[in-house]
């Protein structure tokens, strides 16, 4: 390890360093762009170690007795928290320094104690703040949010200095918005507390202390509480501080609550009196246990980050002129026609180019070449296929974001009782986006970073030429019926291997689908969630088979020699005494199942996928209570397209059919980009349909069934299906069913060719058509004819 003479000034040859050192200190970047500091930091392979080491070493006992180990515990606590203080230039004398769990949890021992206050406290907060802050205000008497920097200015001007206030007043705001890095007047404190003897000062530097030194060598300027959180400065311990002004340690006097550790002695038979621990305020505020190790691993936490990025000022250089370049860049990004690809977000009166003013986060949404917003999920879904780490959303700063997306508190409410919530699927609203997506750098990013992130912009939302193909070519009329049934799939246990319905076997279709599609599922044991293949790729390898003659659903699992056997029977009573009724979710949906609770079926299943769970069967009783949810797709213009169906355990419609021919030119463009070919089994589709094999490849129709309206399958006297639009894909077509491995395709050439306003699709989901009771099969070989939506609407 380099020792920090080592660490070059000049940021041409700091930013090679940091490249090359990263390669052994953080060798979980090796194949990941991180650009998520601003959530947590990494932690390197020398912290862990030294950690490890030190463990390995010594014994540490709990505080709080006479034994040696003990002993050991409370001096290495007491070093850790003088060191910490030190790291910040703050005088033990004037500054006291308290372990929370975290960042959030120091900030509220500050509202807590201040909710104690006579006549309570007044709160006055900067809008754009992390949630945690602007919780504070419901233990106030009445609290304010400025909402920009100059309203900040013009109430501490109008504040004066006996204030005959009748009550405290606590104002809060963050050194550095985790939404988009504008850092805020550090002399706030300084100018708050000497315009108002009972205002205090609360400055939350967690988002900006991981890149930015914060020197609280100043008593006079500093704020009375500073709340941190230590995973993001070093990456590991997982801890917050709370570093308060001792002037304004009288704030806790009146807190109420004690506990282990925090009392010097306690009456309870007959009377009830405690005596607080009268020494340092730590001592009176950290109740019970101490996280004795994680706070044990400061020491080399902040050895080893001095050691590998030197100063955090070098640091600060560093992570400025990456966002600086990084912001230019996307800036500058154009579509083909001239349109812009981002809308950054940033404080007007803030620079990349002045690190007092901003710190190295970058906000913005993408637009395409049409000018329409991109779904921050599909931005998501494409990241992770690349293994880019950045995050979306609401970023946990309500006013920051709904500022910065001009978000009217009615359109958020309308956006929230129509049920959108941070994570959503459709995240643009009313032609609104209702998140950003967040790029935050770190000590450990470099240039490389940037450039990668750049590239995946260019290559995914950079609208740089005709499409390679638009599948909404004219439909090529042939004017006969070319589609026949390839193959039918069945997939009895929702989201496992596929079963292949032998070929010469009517099948029944039923509304919700293929009979015995999606009965069963897998649940997770704690929470009742369905488990899905999107989490654990390994279901793939679990192979359902279903043996009419035996009356039984066999399961096995790829790689191990047993199995497992449950009855076909839909009747609980034929279970045996092992089945219990459960409440399951489903996408969301809650459902009634009934779980398999016999130990050879829970441990079979949760040996397979590596997590507790067990098999769980749709309870008939509960048929119908699920439906698709596909009205709420937008390509649903005819009157069909928006009836829901009734569905069982599938994600969204009863059945999904795929075209043999539109995945030959999918491969063929993966191919062309020296990519894997797919294999059909990926979509997990139920029905494959397929061109005459005598055709070759420029006469077949891909991308056909996007025009369809309607198919039927078997001929003149066949059934008939609705076909209710388009699939939308996400990574989990990138699973290889055979040996569950993860790949890039075919996720990303669907999303480069097949991507209609941010949704990215394959295949088109399937309902049988009004029958009026008559039995409907299909059998693998019959014919299909189809309608086209211009042939109905005319
Ligand atoms: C992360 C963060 C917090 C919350 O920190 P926790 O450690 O998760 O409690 C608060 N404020 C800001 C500015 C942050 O970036």
């Amino acid at each position: 390890m380099a020792s920090s003479g080592d660490i070059p000034s000049n940021e041409d040859a700091y930013n090679d360093y940091i490249e090359r050192m990263r390669e052994t200190e953080y060798p979980m970047l090796k194949d990941s762009i991180y650009l998520d500091h601003a959530g947590t930091t990494l932690y390197s392979k020398t912290l862990m170690e030294r950690f490890h080491e030190d463990m390995m070493a010594s014994l540490y006992g709990n505080p709080h007795s006479a034994s040696p180990s003990s002993q050991k515990s409370t001096q290495a606590i007491e070093d850790a928290r003088l060191r910490l203080l030190r790291f910040f230039n703050a005088d033990p004398d004037h500054f006291d320094l308290i372990f929370t769990a975290n960042a959030t949890a120091a900030i509220k021992l500050v509202g807590d104690a201040f909710r104690e206050q006579e006549n309570g406290f007044s709160y006055i907060y900067h809008i754009d703040c992390h949630t945690s802050v602007v919780g504070v205000r419901e233990l106030a008497y009445d609290h304010i949010c400025l909402d920009a920097d100059d309203a900040v200015e013009k109430w501490i001007n109008c504040l004066d200095v006996e204030g005959g206030a009748e009550r405290s007043m606590l104002f809060a705001y963050a050194a550095q918005s985790n939404m988009d890095g504008q850092r805020l007047p550090l002399d706030w404190c300084h100018r708050v507390r000497t315009s108002n003897s009972r205002a205090y000062t609360l400055l939350d530097a967690a988002a900006y202390a991981s890149t930015s030194p914060l020197d609280l060598g100043n008593a006079d300027a500093a704020p009375d509480f500073t709340a941190l959180s230590l995973y993001k400065m070093f990456g590991f311990p997982d801890l917050g501080v709370l570093i308060v002004k001792k002037d304004a340690a009288h704030v806790f006097e009146r807190r109420r609550y004690f506990g282990g550790g925090t009392v010097d002695m306690v009456v309870c038979l007959k009377e009830q009196w405690h005596a607080p621990k009268s020494g340092p305020l730590h001592e009176r505020l950290e109740d019970g246990t101490l996280p004795i190790h994680s706070i044990l691993a400061l020491k080399p936490a902040v050895q080893t980050h001095e050691e590998l990025f030197g100063t955090l000022e070098r640091v600060s250089r560093h992570t400025a002129n990456l966002a600086s370049e990084l912001c230019e860049r996307l800036w500058s990004l154009k579509h083909r026609n001239g349109r812009p690809v981002c809308a950054t977000y940033k404080y007007e009166k803030s620079s990349y180019d002045d690190r007092s003013t901003q710190g190295p986060i970058v906000a913005f949404n993408l637009r395409n070449g049409k000018g329409d917003w991109v779904s921050n999920a599909e931005v998501e879904k494409l990241a992770s296929i690349k293994n880019i780490h950045l995050r979306t959303g609401g970023v946990c700063n309500p006013g920051g974001v709904a500022t910065a997306l001009k978000l009217a508190p009615w359109e958020m409410k309308e956006n929230f009782s129509v049920g959108h919530r941070c994570g959503s699927e459709n995240d643009i609203l009313n032609g609104k986006p209702t998140g950003v997506i967040r790029v935050s750098l770190g000590a450990m990013s470099t240039r490389t970073d940037v450039d990668r992130f750049l590239s995946f912009i260019g290559e995914f939302f950079v609208d740089r030429s005709q499409r390679l193909e638009s599948s909404m070519t004219p439909f090529i009329d042939r004017g006969e019926q070319c589609f026949h049934v390839e193959s039918l799939t069945v997939y009895p246990i929702k989201s496992c291997g596929g079963w292949r319905i032998p070929h010469d076997w009517q099948w029944e279709i039923r509304e919700e689908g293929l009979a015995w599609d999606r009965e069963w599922c897998i649940v997770h044991q704690g929470t009742g969630k369905a488990l899905s293949q999107k989490q654990y790729p390994r279901m793939a390898l679990v192979r359902p088979c279903l043996d009419f003659e035996a009356g039984t659903l066999r399961v096995h699992f790829t790689g191990s020699s047993g199995q497992i056997s449950v009855p076909l029977s839909k009747n609980p009573a034929m279970y045996g005494s092992f089945v219990q009724a459960g409440h399951t979710s489903v996408c969301g949906d809650p459902l009634r199942t009934f779980m398999y609770a016999s130990a050879a079926v829970t441990d079979f299943f949760t040996k397979a996928i590596g997590v507790p769970c067990t098999l769980a069967r749709f309870d008939p009783a509960s048929t119908s209570s699920r439906h698709s949810k596909l009205h709420l797709l937008p390509h649903s213009q005819s009157q069909t397209r928006g009836t829901s169906r009734p569905i069982l355990l599938s994600n969204e419609s009863p059945i999904l059919t795929i075209s043999r021919s539109s995945l030959n030119r999918l491969n063929e463009q993966i191919k062309a980009n020296g990519g894997k070919a797919a294999h059909p089994s990926v979509f997990r589709a139920n029905i494959v349909l397929a061109e005459s094999q005598m055709l070759s490849p420029g006469q077949e129709q891909p991308w056909a069934e996007d025009e369809w309206h309607s198919m039927r399958i078997g001929g003149e006297s066949g059934t008939s299906f609705d076909i209710l639009g388009g699939c939308r894909r996400c990574q989990m077509v990138c699973v290889d069913q055979e040996n569950a491995e993860k790949n890039s395709e075919p996720f990303v050439t669907l999303a480069k060719t097949r991507r209609f306003d941010g949704r990215v699709l394959f295949g088109v989901h399937t309902a049988l058509a009004k029958t009026g009771g008559k039995r409907s099969t299909i059998t693998v070989g019959d014919v299909v004819d189809t309608l086209r939506q211009q042939e109905v609407i005319e």
